[in-house]
């Protein structure tokens, strides 16, 4: 990773996934000039995703027990796709562009603004999952558990990209 990087993991709850706009919203990452390092299809267990949401997003505390479950419910509905990107200042970039939690709220241009509706006094009705595209890490720290949690070392890459050209220090040209 160069310096002044950071990485941040995504995931493309099964909403999406089934909806078929994953390429169309991954894009928005891509066209931002964030390289993708790690990207895999998964049906994650219990397990896998109680550490996820519980041990590291302490959720039940912030939420409650209930939201737990039912969010639980909706994630197991079908498989997920992770991504890890890295990028400067990524994680707190990655986040202005999916938008606040409740759809509802998200604003217009942002992910879940742009691609889902659904409201919190409309999923604690119904007891249903928010539906809200996509999960991305909350800080550094939680993207370095999550990321350590959803993929090996063998399965992040390094390699150049184009954007690096401009978000790196230049090398000099001598005259010679
Ligand atoms: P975020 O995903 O924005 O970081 P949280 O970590 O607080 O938000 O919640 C995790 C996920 O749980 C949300 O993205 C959403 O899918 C679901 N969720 C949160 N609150 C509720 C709620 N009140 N009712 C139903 N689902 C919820």
């Amino acid at each position: 990773m160069k310096n002044s990087q950071e990485r941040t993991l995504v995931i493309f709850k099964p909403d999406s996934v089934q909806r078929g706009i994953v390429g169309e919203i991954l894009s928005r990452f891509e066209k931002a000039g964030f390289k993708i390092v790690g990207a895999k299809m998964l049906k994650p267990d219990y397990d896998h995703y109680f550490k996820h949401y519980e041990d590291i997003g302490k959720m039940v505390s912030r939420r409650g027990k209930k939201v737990f479950d039912i969010t639980l419910e909706m994630m197991n509905e079908g498989p997920v796709i992770a991504f890890v990107l890295e990028g400067v200042e990524v994680v707190a970039m990655v986040r202005k562009m999916v938008g606040t939690t409740e759809p509802k709220s998200a604003l217009p241009g942002t992910i879940r603004g742009d691609y889902a509706h659904m409201s919190f006094a409309h999923a604690d009705k119904h007891e249903v999952g928010i539906p809200n595209i996509l999960h991305a890490s909350g800080d550094v720290e939680e993207a370095k558990a999550e990321i350590s949690h959803w993929f090996s070392e063998e399965e992040l890459f390094d390699y150049e990209t184009v954007h690096e050209k401009f978000t790196q220090k230049r090398k000099s040209h001598k005259k010679s």
